[in-house]
């Protein structure tokens, strides 16, 4: 059954639409995305790009590394996309911009080298001291 939901910003100006169908959920520690969100983690959905569209995209993006940009509301700030250029067949969404993000639970965790202390990795998610090639 086809799963379709949508999500946005804080604010309401970013909005966009996913397909959830295949989805992988993971939660990244890494330091860029700690910093960028303000929070311990971010947990990411990801999906073929073709499954993704923007219905209001917002204007903020900003390139950290030589690998990817990221895309944020620039009237919020809420950061909800990363673009990874060698992964640009898919969609990687900040899942908590989901208005319904349930069931979507973490199935593996990247960057753990840096996981915050007293945060707990999600049981029965594999565990990657750095990025996995998706
Ligand atoms: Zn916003
Ligand atoms: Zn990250």
């Amino acid at each position: 059954m086809t799963d379709i939901r949508q999500g946005g910003c804080l604010c309401g100006n970013a909005r966009y639409e996913i397909n959830l169908d295949g989805y992988k959920t993971s939660n990244c520690h890494c330091l860029d995305c700690r910093r960028h969100a303000g929070a311990p983690y971010v947990t990411f959905t990801i999906v073929p790009l073709e499954q993704f569209r923007w219905i209001n995209k917002p204007q903020g993006e900003i390139k950290t590394s030589q690998t990817a940009v990221r895309r944020f509301c620039a009237i919020c700030g809420t950061y909800l996309q990363w673009e990874g250029e060698d992964q640009s067949h898919l969609a990687e969404i900040n899942t908590a911009t989901i208005d319904d993000p349930s069931g979507l639970i973490p199935t593996y965790e990247i960057y753990t080298k840096s996981r915050m202390d007293g945060v707990m990795p999600v049981s029965d998610a594999k565990q990657y001291r750095e990025g996995e090639q998706l």
